[in-house]
């Protein structure tokens, strides 16, 4: 995996990766995956364990702490192994629809609604 910060911080030597949205934070888990995603890569770079990284949304000028715990390394090592299958097999999920969509900077490029409706036409005919 290849990752690259938006910004790294040192704090009494302790590093941290900063990732920054221009919008507000989601109601999904993506934002702290990636930070996570830095954490590992800053891991393997530098020999030292990664605790913790922010997201800053630039909407709302808050930073979120994002703690990299067991956990969130478990989801974010599931996450990098699934997307590692899609590249390797070349097979994409059928593109759903749904609030998550909305301001995805894929939607121009997925057309998850235009999918749904060729879908749609296609059992129908
Ligand atoms: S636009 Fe496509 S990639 Fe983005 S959330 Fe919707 S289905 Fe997923």
């Amino acid at each position: 995996m290849i990752g690259k910060s938006d910004l790294i911080e040192a704090e009494s030597g302790q590093l941290y990766p900063v990732e920054y949205k221009r919008g507000s934070r989601g109601e999904w888990d993506n934002d702290e995956l990636q930070v996570c995603a830095q954490a590992l890569c800053l891991e393997e770079m530098t020999g030292q364990k990664i605790t913790t990284g922010y997201v800053y949304y630039a909407h709302s000028h808050q930073r979120q702490l994002v703690e990299i715990s067991e956990e969130l390394r478990a989801k974010t090592q599931a996450t990098i192994e699934a997307v590692t299958t899609l590249l390797e097999t070349g097979i994409m999920p059928k593109a759903i629809y749904s609030k998550r969509c909305q301001g995805c900077s894929l939607y121009s490029r997925c057309l998850p609604q235009a999918i749904d409706k060729v879908g749609r036409y296609q059992e129908a005919v």
